[in-house]
């Protein structure tokens, strides 16, 4: 595996701290043989990252750290300006970035607001079709760009409400941009992962019964999912031995989905 993305330049958003599933990506794609750069949201979480990166085996240069808030146009600018400034070019980017109100994660669907709606999809949907703008042009032929997504955008998943909503355009929108930059070579899929205790994953009401759901029903039993099972799946679309495929959830959650009857 250690050369399945030799000289590959990954941008990998949405490490917030070590659970996070950008960070087990990030760890998956260096196994690989592929180097990352790295976007964070605040100055706390760029010291969480060079603390978690001063754990890990120096393996060549030391990455690149760049600003993003994905609300925010001149930051999207920054990013793809110092990347083009540095000579790097792109290989692959990771989208692993999410945000609804946690009062939005609790009680009824029905009681979103119309600013937590636009705002959740803003975050976590809308910002995919900006960075792929916004980056296109340090788009290497081939590139390869994975989303992380969840089962309640296409099933009811209680209390994940207004999330689903923003899932459910996000992987439209890799469809729509598979098409856009297919042209070009550039792929676009989404990995749908089961439930990872993440900080992101904690923040729903339900998650504790989600999990459970999971570990009763799943064909795959006795086993937990972690963030490297969805990493090395990661791994796997951003690397060439998935060159054909493209719009497409792949789903990493022990076969939950695919169950029929309890
Ligand atoms: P996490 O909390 O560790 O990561 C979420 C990330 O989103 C954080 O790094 C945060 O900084 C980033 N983010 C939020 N608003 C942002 C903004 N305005 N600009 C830039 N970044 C912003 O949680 P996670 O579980 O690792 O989530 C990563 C992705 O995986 C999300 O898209 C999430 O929906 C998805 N996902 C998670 C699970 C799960 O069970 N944890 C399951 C399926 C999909």
């Amino acid at each position: 595996a250690f050369s399945l993305l030799a000289s590959r330049h990954i941008l990998v958003t949405g490490v917030a701290n070590r659970w996070s599933i950008a960070w087990a990506v990030a760890q998956s794609i260096v196994k690989a043989g592929g180097r990352v750069t790295f976007t964070y949201q605040g100055e706390s979480q760029r010291s969480t990252l060079e603390k978690l990166l001063s754990e890990l085996p120096s393996v060549g240069p030391a990455p690149l750290l760049l600003s993003l808030d994905v609300k925010n146009d001149a930051e999207i600018v920054a990013v793809a300006d110092r990347l083009a400034k540095e000579n790097l070019r792109l290989d692959g980017l990771v989208h692993s970035i999410a945000f609804a109100k946690r009062e939005e994660l609790d009680g009824a669907f029905l009681e979103t607001s119309r600013e937590g709606f636009i705002l959740a999809q803003e975050i976590s949907a809308f910002s995919l079709v900006a960075l792929c703008r916004a980056f296109l042009p340090l788009l290497n032929p081939q590139a390869s760009i994975v989303a992380m997504t969840y089962l309640g955008s296409e099933r009811i998943v209680p209390h994940y409400n207004v999330m689903g909503a923003a899932k459910a355009s996000l992987e439209a929108s890799v469809r729509y941009l598979a098409h856009d930059l297919g042209a070009k070579g550039i792929r676009v899929n989404a990995v749908s992962a089961g439930p990872i205790k993440t900080a992101s994953g904690r923040a729903i009401k339900g998650f504790v019964d989600m999990q459970k759901a999971v570990a009763d029903r799943a064909p795959l039993k006795g086993q937990e999912l972690t963030s490297e099972e969805v990493a090395d799946a990661t791994v796997a679309l951003l690397s060439p031995l998935m060159r054909a495929v493209t719009g497409e959830v792949l789903f990493v959650d022990l076969g939950y989905r695919q169950m029929g009857m309890f």
